[in-house]
């Protein structure tokens, strides 16, 4: 099956107990047990397993092409399960530019649970080689990069990596769709799904989804359940449900992002666009050979630094100044505001969250926000 059918069928069926064509919310935490002591329909507590998560796992993983996922309550839940799957002592080399949610769990948790990390440029292949350890049993790749929209090349990190035994990790919660990091080498894909899968800014979740089956992924499954970080059922549901249109959605989102980055990149107040589809991009080519379409964020630096930039976010009338991603509605965000100290986003940029407004609205209030 190709993409979009993938993401209407995947995980859905019709209720065999009622007819009914979009599925039952599940919201029994306890299911009956067999006579003879067994659990013959499969499911025993709601924390262990629940129909609609175990529907939502089963959509997702065909629709990256993995064997099978974990969701969780939250992306950083996921990331942390990942994280606890190894053991301590164990090396984890980072991308400096990952979520700075992903690097403060890293620094704050798990460096005093023992683990070490190195946080280091991925889009230099030769540093990736150089900072590998023996112990190295992770790399934590995401591309593009949040805020800055950095490219790193996948495929190249997965053989590096790969060179060593170690696991390497997508975090692809920014392109779903038009990335397909299985292909190109990656072992595991996380997603915040309280991004583009949920679309619409209502539901937090994430997800981890394994090429293979392996002792790894075991370990990350048993943390979701003995740890106990779930998604609702409800929560379960409305994922899977945005899941339907996502293929369509990241089309849209991404010819919207395409026309608002032509637009910045010629307007006479900004300073600098950070948007893969640009050919002036770094990371254009790369980009390029491993993403269908270049997705729906961007950043941009307005001239006149963090005061500047500010006062195009309190002019902006269609976009609604707010942290977060991936929904209909677009969004503007401060990012070194938000992020405090320690950001590396410089003070004049702002991060845009393209929805699916008409891009020519959006331009016109980018436009008139620029002044
Ligand atoms: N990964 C990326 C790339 C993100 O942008 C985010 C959140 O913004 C996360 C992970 C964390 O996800 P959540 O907020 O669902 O915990």
């Amino acid at each position: 099956m190709r993409i979009e059918t993938l993401a209407v069928h995947a995980g859905h069926g019709v209720d065999p107990a009622s007819g009914a064509v979009s599925a039952p919310i599940q919201l029994s935490t306890t299911f009956e047990r067999d006579v003879e002591g067994t659990y013959s329909r499969g499911f025993m507590y709601t924390r262990n397993d629940n129909p609609n998560r175990r529907a939502l796992e089963k959509g997702v993983s065909a629709l990256e092409g993995g064997e099978v996922a974990t969701a969780f309550a939250s992306g950083t839940a996921a990331a942390g399960a990942i994280f606890q799957a190894l053991a301590p002592g164990d090396h984890v080399l980072a991308h400096v530019d990952a979520y700075y949610g992903t690097t403060r769990l890293l620094r704050e948790i798990f460096l005093r649970w023992g683990l070490n990390a190195d946080f280091i440029d991925m889009s230099d292949l030769a540093a990736v080689r150089k900072a590998l350890r023996p112990k190295t049993k992770l790399a934590w790749m995401e591309t593009p990069s949040n805020p800055l929209l950095k490219i790193v090349d996948l495929a190249g990190i997965a053989e590096v990596v790969h060179e060593t035994g170690a696991l390497c990790v997508c975090d692809n919660t920014w392109a779903p769709i038009v990335q397909r990091p299985f292909d190109l080498g990656a072992d595991l894909i996380l997603h915040s799904t309280t991004k583009y899968f949920g679309g619409h800014c209502d539901v937090l979740g994430g997800i981890v989804v394994t090429k293979k089956v392996g002792e790894f992924f075991q370990r990350i499954r048993s943390i979701q359940y003995e740890g106990g970080a779930v998604p609702s059922p409800f929560d379960c549901w409305l994922v899977l449900r945005g899941m339907r249109t996502l293929p369509w959605r990241m089309r849209a989102h991404s010819q919207n992002a395409a026309k608002v980055a032509e637009f910045l990149a010629g307007h006479g107040n900004v300073e600098r666009v950070h948007y893969p589809g640009l050919a002036s991009h770094p990371g254009h080519e790369i980009a390029k050979k491993q993403m269908s379409m270049f997705g729906g964020m961007l950043s941009f630096e307005v001239k006149g630094g963090r005061d500047a930039a500010m006062k195009v976010t309190g002019r902006a009338k269609i976009f609604i100044r707010a942290t977060s991603l991936g929904g209909v509605e677009s969004l503007i965000e401060h990012r070194a505001s938000i992020e405090g100290p320690g950001t590396k986003s410089p003070e004049g940029l702002l991060r845009l969250s393209i929805g699916l407004e008409n891009a020519d609205d959006l331009i016109e209030d980018l436009n008139q926000a620029l002044g």
